[in-house]
């Protein structure tokens, strides 16, 4: 102990006091740093605590705050004590969820990084920009695993990321010009479809439907598309002695024969009729829902409307003209018809027109 006087002293007593009131001071201090200590040491805790609602981290700096208060309170330490002993538990509590959290997360991200370093890999990249660039980011990706501190994890992903977004939007413009590309090509592969299946289908020297389109048309009609009430008439229209014409005018002017044949066929039907060639100077028209009467009438004034036309030709100052008659065999649809029973009917018809003498029209409705 400090002896504050000398031996000579005359009074003890005081000498007493003074170490006693020494001491006191002594205690107090150290009391003072301790509790200033205790109340750092709790704010550090504060402060070290995250800010996570699933922890209840605001309940717990409150429980925090309320510990550091309690500290200043002089009177009754034992109490105090006891409360402190209660309030250690769910202080290593908390922290115990802390740590769990923050592994958790930790877990987390790895998984992240381990599905985008899979998603790398699995790329199936042709462009080589694109895969040189992609191999870069699955190995910046691959890095960031190595990383140890949770933050650094964060903000390396997040670049990343921003990065693999940026390659794949530009992927993504790459393959949206490829598609439309493609379908531009579709379009015009579709187009040229269109058009290579209506030249199939028309003949190249009158422009209209040929015997394979009117084949097509016939079973469509008769096989998929039960004919309506008044059913169809068919037509076979057949030049006279186009031979004739032939050998005397030439085959140029025998073509276009053909072809104003055609055209008078075309003109004297309604938009809904069928008209090809069936082959040679044999033409075939189909009266939609004309009735027997009604068809044989039509096939009259066509082969009138023929016979009356009288065409110029390089000949005609010496006042020969072309004429030409046609003959036309008609019948029309029966219930268990098939194509080639309708179109052999029709063609025992013109077989009589021609037999009867030709430029005329025969029906036949058996
Ligand atoms: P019919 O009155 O009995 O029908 O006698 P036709 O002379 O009209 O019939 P035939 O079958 O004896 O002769 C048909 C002719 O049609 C023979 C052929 O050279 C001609 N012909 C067939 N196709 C064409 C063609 O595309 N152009 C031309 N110019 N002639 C054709
Ligand atoms: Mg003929
Ligand atoms: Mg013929």
């Amino acid at each position: 102990m400090m002896k504050l006087f000398s031996r000579a002293s005359s009074n003890p007593v005081e000498v007493n006091a003074l170490e006693s009131s020494e001491k006191v001071g002594a205690v107090q201090e150290r009391c003072d740093m301790l509790l200033r200590s205790i109340t750092a040491a709790l704010d550090m805790m504060k402060a070290f605590a995250l800010d996570v609602e699933e922890l209840h981290s605001e309940r717990f700096k409150d429980d925090i705050q309320a510990l550091a208060a309690r500290f200043q309170e002089i009177d009754k330490p034992k109490r105090q004590e006891l409360h402190f002993e209660q309030k250690q538990q769910d202080i290593l509590a908390f922290i115990d969820r802390q740590h769990a959290y923050i592994k958790d997360r930790e877990q987390e991200l790895r998984d992240i990084i381990d599905l985008l370093t899979k998603v790398m890999a699995n790329l199936n990249v042709e462009n080589s920009d694109f895969y040189h660039r992609i191999n870069k980011q699955g190995e910046a990706i691959i890095k960031i695993s190595g990383l140890d501190d949770i933050k650094k994890i964060k903000n390396a992903l997040k670049a990343e990321v921003e990065q693999m977004w940026e390659i794949v939007s530009l992927k993504q413009d790459q393959e949206r010009r490829q598609i439309r590309q493609l379908a531009g090509q579709v379009h015009t592969l579709q187009n040229q479809l269109v058009e290579a299946r209506a030249k199939a289908m028309t003949d190249s020297l009158t422009g209209i439907y040929n015997r394979q389109a009117l084949d097509e048309f016939l079973v469509e009609k008769i096989e998929h598309n039960s004919p309506g009430a008044d059913g169809f008439s068919v037509l076979m229209v057949d030049i006279d002695n186009f031979k004739t014409i032939n050998d005397k005018f030439g085959h140029i002017i025998g073509d276009r024969v053909l072809f104003a044949l055609a055209q008078k066929c075309r003109a004297s039907i309604r938009g809904e009729d069928f008209l090809a060639r069936y082959g040679g100077e044999e033409f075939t028209i189909v009266l939609e829902g004309a009735a027997f009467r009604h068809a044989l009438k039509i096939a009259q004034k066509l082969c009138n409307t023929i016979a009356s036309v009288r065409y110029a030709t390089s000949e005609s100052q010496n006042g020969d003209y072309l004429c030409m008659t046609v003959s036309i065999g008609m019948t029309h649809y029966k219930k268990g018809d098939t194509m080639s029973t309708l179109i052999a009917r029709a063609d025992q018809a013109l077989y009589d027109a021609k037999r009867k003498g030709k430029n005329r029209v025969v029906g036949r409705k058996s």
